[in-house]
């Protein structure tokens, strides 16, 4: 079991044996009127998701509902019966970005219950973009292919591993929201505060008088969760990201609710080890294109160390490699990256 860096330290033990032990709580009162709800996740690695339900005068309102199963609709029924409410008092549906592990099950429980369904404008055009079916093509795919460098050779197992089906619908939300928007919900402020990187409209959610501060998958306690997972055409998700983590720097001192694991303080270190953990790529791509010169991303990944080395990487393994290796690149040719490699 990997343990925490001693400033980065879970809330409440419970929750944090449950995940290491792959196990999904009931939902948890966490004070002021919060709840966390975990969800299931049917596929994958992952035990669960963290939501959050907010429970008001004025009704429940939601935070990351979870992916689309009958269990996990009754696991949110279960939560607000504790509290003698029912799916019909849901009033606001919020998600921190589109994956099916949040987003899911939101689009549903709209039907059901007439609440409204809230994301960022920005997330808002990834889902169109990523649900539409140009994101698909395999013929633009080969075009990338190519512009990576791949060799011939290597491109039709590439091309096999991304014809996989949209995990997510494309869903209309009846409220988008911005960075700095407030939502008033159940006695709250609810902040909005922007947070592209692990998507590109993805958004964390401040409340300043709780100091309680939700993060969806942009900061996790111990997991990295992964860069650029559906951004719009134009935008360079590691800078974005980096910057984003720069964000939050505000709110250091508040609790962190996160989308995985489970709740924790020392946001400011595990700020500064999630952004070292990408730099450190960062600064071996710039390296490489010094040494290189202008060479292709298969050039760069083929000289970069990988975990199950260069040679047993294949399928979606292999694009993901070569992915990561074009968003550092694109980091390192933008000119952003001097300021966090070289901080003075
Ligand atoms: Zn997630």
């Amino acid at each position: 079991m990997t343990s925490l860096p001693d400033d980065v330290v879970a809330v409440d033990e419970v929750e944090r044996e449950a995940w290491e032990a792959g196990r999904l709580l009931e939902a948890r009162e966490l004070g002021d009127g919060f709840w966390s709800v975990p969800t299931s996740i049917p596929e994958g690695t992952l035990p669960g998701t963290l939501g959050y339900a907010l429970i008001g005068d004025d009704g429940v309102h939601l935070i990351d509902p979870g992916w689309d199963t009958p269990e996990n609709l009754h696991r949110i029924e279960r939560a607000l019966a504790a509290e003698e409410r029912s799916l019909s008092d849901i009033r606001t549906i919020i998600v921190t970005h589109h994956h099916p592990d949040h987003l899911g099950i939101a689009g549903r429980m709209r039907t059901l219950t007439g609440a409204r369904l809230v994301m960022s404008a920005a997330e808002r055009s990834v889902l169109a973009a990523v649900t539409a079916p140009a994101a698909r093509d395999p013929e633009a795919y080969r075009d990338t292919l190519a512009r990576w460098g791949v060799p011939e050779g290597r491109r039709e197992e590439l091309v096999a591993s991304f014809a996989r089906p949209s995990l997510t619908g494309d869903v209309e939300p009846d409220l988008q929201v911005v960075d700095g928007d407030v939502l008033e919900l159940g006695g709250h402020r609810l902040e909005v505060i922007a947070t592209p990187g692990h998507t590109g409209g993805h958004i964390c959610l401040a409340d300043r008088a709780s100091r309680f501060l939700f993060t969806g998958d942009h900061v996790l306690p111990r997991i990295y969760s992964g860069v650029g997972i559906g951004i719009l055409a134009g935008t360079e998700p590691m800078g974005d990201l980096l910057s984003s983590l720069d964000r939050l720097a505000e709110f250091d001192d508040f609790t962190v609710l996160p989308g995985h694991e489970f709740r924790f303080v020392g946001l400011a270190s595990r700020r500064g080890a999630i952004s070292a953990h990408h730099l450190r790529r960062t600064g071996e791509v710039a390296a490489l294109v010094t040494k290189l010169g202008d060479r292709s991303v298969w050039t760069y990944a083929s000289r970069l160390t990988w975990t199950s080395g260069w040679r047993g990487l294949d399928g979606f393994w292999l694009h993901s490699a070569l992915r990561q290796t074009e968003m550092h690149l694109e980091l390192v040719r933008s000119g952003r990256a001097q300021g966090w490699l070289n901080p003075d």
